[in-house]
């Protein structure tokens, strides 16, 4: 077969170590003679899946002991929602950081269910997009927690401040989650959507803080409640089972390979590569401060947008799939999460300066 890189912002590669042993035991798991699709969620082999994957990630983020992680459906956006309800409380406020799309359509969600203090920080630093430092972040007093997303997986943006704040932090860690190490401790929540550093779509992930449980509004469906998924182990109703498999796999890979740090290190090279061919070409160009530039998404644009279709098409052609902009960016945008190799973004690199060369 072709070699192929995927370079989808998500659902996205997933290490091809991991999807070789799924395809190995698929329908016969565990010496069971059925796949782990079909067993029950509450038996002792499905149990013991669970157990594992939750302190393989504990290890790998060294999440302390008074957070629990918890295994839900519904993505991130079904977060957007279950944050202000299970945290609000009493106040009728919380701040929003909004850097980018995600954290914008968070605070959207968010105004169902309070008045959310939407802080802009978008700015620009020498001609480039960029965030303004956290100290020029316009917090409120009464707001019950801070919201932000360190990674805009559309935009091409990475925050690397943290709330300057002593309220809980919620942070949407769905594009950038394992990519980099992480102080937990600093945080109230984290979730994340599975379908870029973890696995397969249908599983989120959240992490949250023991003192912040217990705060729910009453219409807040059962389904979303963090203490009722606490008490439950996850198992409120049917996980989805194949997806947290998977991403227990991912977490044993990851662990494998050296853990997170590791991770960073080549996370690091990966995107120095990519960027560093780009500033230096006069053919494409990205828009993004140096400063803010995300380690996992790199959108980037042609001089010549009207080359953009023929690009897509010879990158395609050569295995380099899903490279097609946001509508909202437009151009493209090479996501390079956890799973994709160095030699994959080489492939990229090499193919965008023969395009370059014949284009020219
Ligand atoms: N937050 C971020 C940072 C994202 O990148 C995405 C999806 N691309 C979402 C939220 C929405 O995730 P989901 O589709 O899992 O609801």
């Amino acid at each position: 077969m072709e070699q192929v890189y995927n370079f989808c912002a998500g659902p996205a590669m997933i290490p091809a170590d991991v999807m070789k042993k799924a395809q190995q035991e698929l329908i016969n798991w565990n010496g069971l003679g059925t796949s782990v699709m079909e067993i029950s969620h509450r038996g002792k082999e499905f149990i013991a899946v669970a157990k594992q994957s939750e302190q393989d990630l504990r290890d790998l983020l060294a999440i302390p002991d008074n957070y629990h992680v918890l295994f839900c459906h519904g993505g991130a956006r079904a977060q957007f929602a279950a944050v202000p309800l299970n945290l609000l409380g009493e106040a009728d406020t919380a701040d929003y950081i909004d850097g980018g799309y995600w954290a914008h359509s968070a605070a959207e969600e968010a105004e169902k269910y309070c008045q959310p203090n939407i802080v802009g920080i978008a700015c620009e630093r020498d001609g480039k997009k960029a965030v303004l430092p956290a100290s020029e972040w316009a917090l409120s007093d009464e707001a019950a927690f801070v919201h932000f997303c360190p990674n805009e997986t559309i935009d091409g943006i990475e925050i690397r401040d943290l709330p300057k704040t002593d309220k809980p932090i919620v942070a949407d860690l769905s594009s950038t989650i394992l990519s980099r190490e992480i102080d937990v401790s600093q945080y109230g929540v984290i979730y994340a959507g599975a379908q870029k550093n973890i696995g397969p779509a249908g599983l989120t992930i959240v992490i949250v803080r023991d003192d912040l449980l217990g705060k729910a509004r009453k219409e807040l469906p059962s389904i979303l409640d963090y203490s009722v998924q606490v008490d439950k182990e996850s198992m409120f109703n049917t996980p989805p089972t194949f997806a947290w498999y998977l991403a227990g796999e991912v977490f044993k890979w990851l662990k494998s390979i050296g853990g997170v740090a590791e991770m960073e290190k080549r996370n690091m090279t990966k995107a120095k590569v990519l960027y560093d061919y780009i500033d230096h070409s006069d053919f494409y160009r990205n828009d993004v401060h140096a400063d803010n530039r995300s380690l996992m998404n790199v959108p980037f644009q042609l001089k010549d947008p009207s080359l953009d279709a023929l690009f897509l098409e010879q990158a395609d052609a050569a295995g380099l799939k899903a490279l097609k902009g946001h509508r909202v960016v437009g151009g493209m945008r090479a996501s390079i999460y956890n799973a994709m190799p160095l030699e994959g973004v080489q492939a990229l690199v090499d193919f965008m300066r023969r395009f370059e060369l014949e284009n020219s």
